[in-house]
């Protein structure tokens, strides 16, 4: 038996396999929750709090696996994806985005159920990711990559982005310069510190009321940065 409380939410733009995914997790006791947009899907994510999430990589808005990418940025829900792509790459970049478990089109419903159990089962006390983070007068919001400061919403590149939501997740901890450099350009940028120094000053005066005094994002001198935790 299922368990009778767990949501699952369906991110699917093709309306047969949708109906044919939420009529047989109704049948069998799940709550369904559908979204046909990977745009959609980030809005169910955060605003309902799925169990679980089935992930079709075919989105008419944005690809599975950078959906995947976003969705890691603050939940961990076991995102299963189900896709028509059976490529051994395909399903590497899959896990590798973040992705628990991967099925291959066409499959059947008795493996998808037991797929299901399984992610339950691994994600039995899930530590849900809350997808708004306040700091002071700071706030982002993860799932739709927002940044408010003082209530009113903030402009950010998506470097400075990457950037500050790094910092937003290790709150309160010391991130280095390599980690942020990894974090926002990639691996092979780990050399290039006065990246981070040249971004850092652009996210202070966006974020800061005084940028030479900052009240958040503080140096560690030689280490790396750190945001503020209140
Ligand atoms: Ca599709």
């Amino acid at each position: 038996m299922s368990d009778p409380a767990a949501t699952v939410l369906v991110i699917e733009d093709e309306l047969q396999m949708r109906r044919f995914l939420t009529t047989s997790l109704a049948a069998h006791d799940y709550r369904a929750v559908e979204a046909m947009t990977a745009r959609e899907g980030l809005n169910q994510a955060a605003g309902r709090n799925p169990d679980v999430i089935l992930l079709d990589l075919g989105l008419p808005d944005l690809d599975g696996i950078e959906l995947t990418r976003r969705l890691r940025e603050w939940s961990r829900t076991p995102i299963i994806v189900i896709s028509a792509r059976g490529r051994e790459q395909d399903k590497i970049a899959a896990l590798d985005a973040g992705a628990d478990d991967y099925l291959t089109k066409p499959f059947g419903l008795g493996e998808l159920l037991a797929r299901l159990r399984a992610a339950l089962r691994r994600g039995a006390s899930p530590d849900h990711g809350d997808s708004v983070v306040a700091f002071g007068d700071l706030k982002v919001d993860l799932a739709a990559r927002l940044v408010f400061r003082r209530g009113a919403e903030v402009h950010l590149t998506p470097i400075e982005y990457k950037l500050f939501t790094t910092l937003v997740r290790h709150a309160g901890k010391v991130v280095t310069h390599r980690q942020l450099l990894k974090e926002a350009w990639g691996p092979n940028a780990v050399e290039h510190a006065h990246y981070v120094r040249v971004y850092m000053t652009q996210l202070r005066h966006k974020l800061e009321e005084d940028p030479s005094r900052p009240r958040y994002l503080l140096t560690e001198s030689g280490v790396g940065y750190r945001l503020k935790a209140e």
